[in-house]
């Protein structure tokens, strides 16, 4: 039987995009031996990216849309995109084309030699700032050594899975979700392929600072509890320190020499114990919202309408 593969594709406010990317992406989709399908998840755009591509969608069954009642943020329409995706592997990639679609083609062909898994990696990042590139590089390094899970570095959400996988992934109900690191997490046979992650197509950057540090954040606290345990470590520290210091003003006091007046060393340790412990305790609050927010136990997402999709 023909096999069939599903394409995810995310847009927030892409309609400067969207048509070189459904002329791009068909270009290399169609005229194969496999079926496919295209899910465009629209997470709640503010300009006429839904009406765009619902007149795409009239013309080519192929093409099919989810829209959001409101921004839910990308990695959770990367959520949407795989709940609702029917192929025997689930491609995930960006509309601004810094993907390209041609490397779709390599990572189904390494699908078909057996792998459930299948990363992209860039090996060269193109037209993304300098400040971009270098918290990338640093964030992903960062990552790998805080967490118990082995997740590759420089590569983002750009791959394929499988329908195995794919079905792991949609019993993770986890709120803020870092799917990159769920993918890495759930195992089965794994590999990437390197590629060079060329200048987004046309529109600016839909991830602001904001949300590459919640994005950050999100990757972090769902892999690691290492912060959390840091407070237990500079607290040590900090009572050594501590210790030592009161032994040094004993023996000052005993051997008569004469003491400082000291308000500035007063003043530095006060703001340096109350910031450190104000860090820790904002560590700890990233942690509580996360477990607040798991305990409200809302869907993951609102679907304001599906086009091209059975209800
Ligand atoms: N995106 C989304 N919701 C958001 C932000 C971004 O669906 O809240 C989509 C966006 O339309 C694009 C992909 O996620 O298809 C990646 O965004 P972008 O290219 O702006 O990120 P960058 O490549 O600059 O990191
Ligand atoms: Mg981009």
């Amino acid at each position: 039987m023909k096999k069939m593969y599903s394409l995810v594709i995310p847009l927030y406010n892409e309609e400067e995009v969207i048509h070189e990317c459904i002329k791009r992406v068909t270009n290399v989709m169609h005229n194969n031996e496999f079926d496919y399908e295209i899910i465009f998840v629209n997470d709640g755009s503010s300009d006429s990216t839904e009406e765009i591509v619902k007149q795409y969608c009239d013309k080519d069954k192929h093409l099919k849309l989810i829209s959001f009642s409101r921004n839910f943020g990308h990695q959770t329409a990367i959520s949407a995109g795989m709940d609702n995706a029917e192929g025997d592997a689930i491609i995930v990639m960006d509309a601004d084309l810094q993907d390209p679609p041609e490397v779709v083609l390599k990572l189904i062909e390494k699908y078909e030699e057996g792998f459930d898994v299948v990363y992209a990696i860039r090996s060269k990042r193109k037209g993304e700032s300098f400040f971009k590139k270098i918290t990338a590089k640093m964030f992903y390094r960062f990552l790998k050594n805080m967490c118990e899970v082995d997740i590759p570095v420089d590569t983002g959400d750009f791959r394929l899975i499988s329908r195995q996988v794919c079905d792991v992934l949609k019993g993770l109900t986890e709120r803020n979700r870092y799917v990159r690191g769920l993918v890495s997490w759930v195992g089965f046979k794994q590999t990437g392929i390197y590629y060079e992650r060329e200048e987004r197509y046309a529109g600016k950057t839909k991830y602001p600072l904001k949300k590459m540090l919640k994005l950050s954040v999100d990757g972090i606290t769902s892999f690691s509890t290492k912060p959390l345990k840091l407070t237990k470590w500079i607290g040590i520290f900090m009572a050594a320190v501590g210790f030592i210091y009161a032994i040094i003003v004993i023996i000052q006091k005993l051997v008569g020499i004469q003491m400082q007046t000291g308000w500035a060393s007063t003043m530095v340790t006060i703001l340096l114990i109350g910031g450190i412990q104000l860090i820790m305790l904002g560590i700890t609050g990233e942690y509580i919202a996360r477990i607040f927010d798991e305990s409200k136990n809302r869907p993951l997402y609102i679907i304001k309408e599906k086009v091209n999709m059975d209800e």
